[in-house]
């Protein structure tokens, strides 16, 4: 089973919280938004990321012997000398423990093992990278940390067109065909760990070591994404509710509930507060009787006066930019 940080279950989604945050902002960041670049280089770094952990995932799940259950987590922070460290993903077993690094890349690997820097060589260029072994030795100190326990460290290439020409010297590197190999080759008769703790620890730890929030990180705030509800006919924010309808200006379509929509990704980037002030901004809603009847349904009264609470259904936004973004 594959879980997020959130102890749901991803199969069948796609998509996990992060990446579809990164979706739904760059979505909503106009193209005189400077931040808009930044992101969208966070944005495909993270879709290749994610596809090389899903077909990761996905191998393991098949081809990986360890003669018992085994769970997989993704996306951990575990805390690290007075901050975090990120765990893309992480494998518990009852005699194994494995942080994995995977790397969705193609090109020529370069792990320099003298001062730790790292480039490719893709095309004939070179580009100098964050050292994935760096990256991959944090977290495997944190977690050891964390689970008071041997924890192992592998390197994967997800990408087929991926060559290393020099290797890291911490940690093995290992192509994704080879990884169930390599880690059934790491089973610890000796051990046995109880798999339940771990989850009871790893839950109780949820939220006090969060990834610091996307829209903090670039810098960004309420204000400087666009307001408005989405035409998902042809995907730009032009609907405006005329005659009991949102109709698109941009493509013309016609819908009764394009606002739901609306208010999912306000729910995705900014939790599910919201204030009914916020409200009238963000679906382009001028008479109060209107927003009443739109939010009705679609969120719940705080004891609070003027704040309401989206009912939480992200799948609706996921589902729509997978087919776009996969
Ligand atoms: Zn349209």
């Amino acid at each position: 089973m594959i879980l997020n940080w959130n102890g749901n279950s991803e199969k069948g989604c796609g998509l996990d919280v992060h990446l579809l945050k990164l979706i739904v902002l760059y979505e909503r960041l106009s193209s005189r938004n400077s931040s808009r670049d930044e992101v969208y280089g966070e944005l495909k770094r993270a879709l290749a990321g994610a596809a090389g952990e899903r077909r990761t995932a996905d191998l393991l799940e098949r081809e990986l012997d360890l003669g018992s259950e085994f769970k997989i987590y993704r996306d951990l922070s575990l805390p690290y000398s007075g901050g975090y460290a990120q765990i893309d993903f992480l494998l518990l077993h009852a005699r194994l423990i494995s942080v994995l690094e995977v790397k969705n890349m193609v090109g020529e690997f370069h792990f320099d093992p003298v001062n730790f820097q790292f480039h490719r060589v893709i095309e004939g260029r070179v580009e100098g990278m964050r050292n994935p072994e760096t990256q991959l030795h944090r977290a495997v100190k944190a977690s050891e940390k964390f689970f008071g326990t041997k924890v192992h460290g592998t390197i994967v290439l997800s990408s087929r067109s991926g060559r290393v020409a020099a290797p890291p010297k911490l940690y093995p590197i290992v192509a994704l065909d080879y990884l169930p190999f390599h880690l059934e080759g790491l089973v610890d008769p000796d051990m046995k760990l109880k798999l339940d703790d771990f989850e009871v620890l790893l839950r109780r730890s949820r939220g006090h070591y969060n990834i610091p929030d996307l829209l903090e990180k670039h810098k960004l705030t309420r204000e400087s994404v666009e307001a408005g509800v989405r035409c998902l006919g042809c995907g730009r924010l032009s609907c405006a509710w005329i005659q009991r309808k949102w109709r698109c200006s941009n493509c013309r379509a016609v819908s009764s509930d394009a606002h739901e929509f609306a208010l999912q990704e306000y729910a995705v980037l900014f939790g599910l507060e919201l204030t009914t002030e916020f409200a009238y901004k963000w679906l382009g809603i001028h008479d109060k009787y209107v927003l009443y009847r739109l939010l009705e349904k679609l969120t719940v009264k705080s004891n609070k006066r003027g704040i309401r609470y989206i009912v939480e259904n992200n799948r609706l936004v996921a589902d729509h930019f997978k087919g776009i973004y996969s």
